[in-house]
């Protein structure tokens, strides 16, 4: 089965014959997202981390590792590219807050609270609840310290990640151990940058992450741009999220957010800003001259209350939009399936039901998350020589059925539990919905522990 508008793409979709193959994954619905509204029945094959083909027909070669995937839709993994998953153990437990109050209440001092296996154990949990998900790749916001411990789990794991510490030399209220020097702060990441950017044959990257306008001196922010640039790292901020904190930067700067962030060398196509809820006009036109990504977080604005992005305007104004869930205590979950949803879903109130379909919602998880951060011709879409990054999402359970446009049913009738096995560079991290690359029996016990120990120490704070 061919889908309305799909054109075969030569190599990628010729009919393999090839030797004894890593892994096959068989008989799918394959949704390759390298067009709009494209998808047929066949196989994928994977050898040495790398898709080798994307047979219409079936695969008549050998493989090491055989997948069944009738009855699903086999698609690249999900990029997210605004996640923290070293807030994972204050989740359930910041709600009924907006921004201001939810960070300077409960993120900082959790924040502030955490040791090294704090951060590591909140960074197995938000990675392991991503890639049992489907989120084969996210853009990752650290806390101010023990940063190795994100990279650690993160390599352990199996995800592809981008992630980098916060920087954060001035804020009135936040606690003071979370305070930085501002050459020392700097310094350190350019150590973590060079010890990880790279690592795990490339699948671990380095991304420059002053937190906001309001946390960092024009030194802090014209340095973590400096030394992005000069290392060819990413950078990532938030901007524009609230009303109160687009009112704090004007009276603090006689700016507004955008230029504020022009103005210290903040915009760019290496630059990926969270949020982007309250925009002027020509802050929208500053973001598409200068190719800066918005990544969109409906869950979190939501839920913090701080209104709904017009990504319909952003996107026609020609700035890159892409998705991702942010914090898990202020969203609470890191599901792609309800970004897409709300992405999908919240523009019908302002432009009507159609302008932001099923396939625009997966082409923005999938192969414009990858371009915003510079992976595209890695990852992103299933074809031959890419990395295989990707995941088999059962179609068979019942909002799933009975049939119907496939974007449609994993877009409008997936959750994270239809997601069934996810492979990031070759490899099998989850199969049948369980995580491979850990015990999660171990796991579960050293989250509860660390989740404990951090609620004390936040208490002895108080
Ligand atoms: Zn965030």
């Amino acid at each position: 089965m061919t889908g309305a508008g799909a054109k075969p793409t030569g190599e990628a979709r010729k009919t393999a014959s090839f030797g004894r193959a890593d892994l096959v994954i068989r008989n799918g619905l394959i949704l390759p997202m390298t067009s709009m509204g494209e998808f047929f029945t066949g196989d994928v094959v994977i050898d040495d981390g790398r898709i080798v083909a994307v047979p219409t027909g079936s695969f008549d070669g050998a493989a090491n590792l055989e997948i069944d995937a009738a009855g699903a839709a086999v698609l690249p993994g999900f990029v997210q590219a605004h996640v923290h998953v070293v807030q994972s153990l204050l989740r359930h437990q910041a709600d009924g807050l907006e921004l201001l109050d939810w960070l300077r209440r409960r993120t900082l001092p959790y924040e502030a609270a955490l040791d090294g296996d704090g951060v590591e154990a909140a960074a197995e949990l938000g990675i392991t609840e991503l890639l049992t998900g489907g989120t084969t790749c996210a853009l990752d916001f650290g806390t101010t310290h023990n940063h190795d411990r994100v990279f650690r789990a993160a390599e352990r794991l199996g995800i592809r990640i981008v992630s980098g510490k916060t920087h954060m030399d001035r804020g009135g209220d936040a606690p003071e151990a979370l305070i930085e020097d501002t050459e020392l702060s700097l310094a350190e990441a350019e150590g973590l940058g060079s010890r990880w950017h790279g690592a795990a044959d490339g699948r671990l990257q380095y991304a420059v992450a002053p937190r906001f306008a309001l946390s960092c001196s024009a030194e802090m922010l014209q340095g973590c741009a400096a030394l992005a640039r000069r290392r060819g790292w990413l950078l990532q901020s938030h901007a524009s999220e609230n009303r109160d904190e687009v009112r704090e930067v004007r009276a603090m700067s006689g700016l507004g957010n955008i230029e504020f962030l022009r103005r210290h060398q903040l915009l760019g196509a290496d630059v990926v800003l969270a949020h982007g809820v309250h925009l002027e006009p020509d802050e929208i036109t500053l973001l598409a001259k200068t190719g800066t990504t918005i990544c969109h977080c409906p869950g979190t604005n939501l839920k913090l209350a701080s209104g709904i992005a017009d990504i319909v305007r952003l996107r026609q104004e020609g700035v890159r939009v892409v998705l991702g869930a942010d914090g898990p205590p202020c969203n609470n979950r890191l599901s792609m399936f309800h970004e897409m949803q709300l992405a999908a879903t919240l523009p019908g109130l302002t432009h009507g039901p159609t302008v932001v379909g099923a396939w625009h919602a997966l082409e923005m998880a999938t192969r414009i998350g990858a371009e915003a951060l510079g992976l595209s011709a890695e990852i992103g879409t299933l074809e031959v020589g890419k990395r295989a990054d990707l995941q088999v999402v059962d179609l068979n359970h019942w909002s799933g059925l009975p049939g119907g446009d496939p974007a449609s049913r994993l877009v409008f009738g997936c959750s994270p539990q239809a997601v069934r096995d996810v492979v990031v560079d070759g490899r099998l991290v989850v199969s049948r919905g369980r995580l491979q690359s850990a015990s999660e029996d171990d796991l579960r016990l050293r989250i509860a522990e660390a989740w404990k120990a951090t609620l004390h120490r936040m208490e002895e704070a108080v």
